[in-house]
């Protein structure tokens, strides 16, 4: 209790101090016009998704397609004028490099049929083609392991569905609604940020679980093991545990609900099912992950060297073209750069965009920024360039239009934003949240109590289609994405051009340590 009396007195002094510090910010509407003729008639929005989607193909961490949109992204920044182009090293990959060279997967018994499959990340390759028996592995303890002793040599193994299929009467896409917006705004904890996928409570002793029967199936030297792609019809990629330098694991294919339903419901009934797989993938040496930036260099004698950043992750999941997750985000930050270079705007700050690597595995590209040039979010021990840190401005939440902005709980920075928000009010993204939403690389920044904000958007099809093989070019809304470099680079040029910085969060002694960790 002493704690939620400490809480509330806080933050009533930051509420009153916010409202007697509100100034007016100097905003250039001249500037903003030319930003939405630019970010209109002239988008290129549609060029950069076919580069980093179709073009680059799956950016997996570590993978050739990751390394492919690297290069096209340092090439397509360099062609747009952007300056101090480089792709540069952020941290460890401890997976190494890992690519799929060829998957097929049928069931050939009792009848044919071919399957849409993905196989998970870093796990191993099967024999050339195997033609086997598929054992269904009712497994719910580690004692149950016993009765497939000895039984499962060059076998394919289908993991039981753990969630049955449920019609669903939502539909497939959907905008925030006016009372929505509202809760966001006034009940921090209405909603999550990002669909709820792991609602269920025995999550962590099934994955637990989950980890002794892959060794027991690699002991016991079966082929292939097959998962379904839960209440989804279709395969959703992940990756295995694997460490680079181990012996490779098991091969390992996800196939949609329906087919792992289907052959699970024969074997229930005694009927054999074979199938026939051949999976073929590549480890090699990947040691680094990186991050690929550029910037239009700031031109104030006292400010150019403190930085606005702009940022998004590039990689994805092996299954599609990681489209809505992030390529989306990464064409917006570019765009929003594009805009501002071809207005030959002269920033007082510089102004960057950040690519990051490694985010799907732990948010690696942005931590080790953050890391090498900011500050340790162990210590606080801040690097040199922290006093220099305008702001951060994050988007992964999609292909949807921005309806607003969550504060992450920096309600300093509500009145700047509200003006800063106001041109943008006819294209409906004038919600402010002060809640916290979590998943992504802005934490990296407000671990360190520096100032990182995430766009509030529109989900359209985002939950049921990223990590999914159906993550495409076809999953991206073209016009939502141009509102959103829009006011992205509005944002960018507003806190580039202002006297101060973004005012960080007050430390408060009293929390120490407590004030970063979020649920
Ligand atoms: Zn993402």
């Amino acid at each position: 209790m002493k704690i939620k009396t400490g809480l509330m007195s806080a933050s009533l002094l930051l509420f009153l101090s916010s409202f007697l510090l509100a100034q007016p910010e100097n905003i250039d509407l001249g500037m903003i016009y030319k930003i939405k003729q630019e970010g209109t008639r002239n988008s290129k929005i549609e060029e950069l998704a076919f580069g980093l989607t179709d073009l680059s193909g799956p950016r997996l961490t570590g993978s050739t397609g990751g390394a492919n949109g690297n290069e096209w992204a340092k090439k397509k920044m360099e062609e747009l004028g952007f300056q101090n182009v480089r792709i540069d090293e952020a941290r460890d990959n401890s997976r190494g490099g890992w690519d799929n060279l060829k998957t097929y997967a049928a069931m050939i018994a009792p009848y044919y049929v071919n399957f849409a499959c993905n196989p998970v990340a870093w796990t191993g390759s099967t024999k050339g083609s195997v033609k086997s028996e598929v054992v269904l592995m009712d497994v719910s303890t580690e004692a149950d392991l016993e009765k497939y002793n000895g039984k499962l040599n060059g076998k394919i193994v289908l993991m039981p569905s753990t969630t049955a299929y449920e019609v669903s009467f939502e539909p497939l896409a959907s905008r925030l609604s006016d009372e929505e917006l509202k809760q966001l705004s006034m009940a921090p904890q209405a909603r999550q940020g990002r669909p709820a996928m792991m609602g269920n409570p025995n999550f962590m002793a099934q994955r637990a679980l989950r980890m002794k029967i892959s060794e027991f199936l690699k002991d016991q030297g079966a082929a292939i093991i097959l998962n379904n792609s839960g209440t989804f019809n279709v395969p959703r990629s992940n990756g295995g545990n694997y460490v680079a330098g181990t012996s490779e694991p098991v091969a390992e294919l996800n196939i949609p609900i329906e087919d792992a339903g289907r052959m699970e419901r024969l074997i229930r009934h005694n009927i054999p099912v074979q199938m026939e797989v051949e999976i073929q993938n590549r480890f090699f040496a990947s040691p680094k992950i990186y991050n690929v930036t550029g910037e239009i260099p700031g031109t104030d004698k006292l400010l150019k060297n403190e930085v606005v950043l702009l940022g998004a992750h590039i990689d994805s999941w092996n299954g599609g073209t990681g489209a809505a997750d992030n390529a989306s985000g990464c064409i917006v930050m570019m765009e929003a750069l594009r805009i501002l270079k071809s207005l030959n705007v002269a920033p007082r700050r510089t102004i960057r965009v950040a690519l990051w690597g490694g985010e799907e595995q732990g948010l690696n590209g942005s931590r080790g920024y953050v890391e090498k040039y900011l500050g340790d979010p162990e210590t606080k021990a801040h690097k040199p360039d922290y006093d220099k840190f305008a702001a951060y401005f994050n988007m992964d939440n999609g292909s949807g239009k921005y309806r607003g902005i969550y504060l992450q709980e920096n309600d300093i920075v509500r009145p700047i934003f509200e003006q800063w928000l106001k041109p943008f009010a006819d294209m409906g993204a004038s919600t402010i949240a002060n809640r916290t939403t979590g998943g992504t690389d802005h934490l990296s920044f407000d671990a360190v109590g520096l100032p990182g904000f995430q766009f509030i958007q529109d989900e359209i099809e985002y939950g049921r289609g990223y990590h999914t093989v159906m993550d495409t070019y076809e999953r991206l809304v073209m016009a939502d994405l141009r509102q959103n470099a829009i006011i992205t680079a509005s944002f960018a040029y507003n806190a580039a051009m202002r006297d101060s910085k973004l005012p960080g969060k007050p430390v408060i002694q009293s929390l120490a340590g407590q004030q970063e960790r979020r649920p």
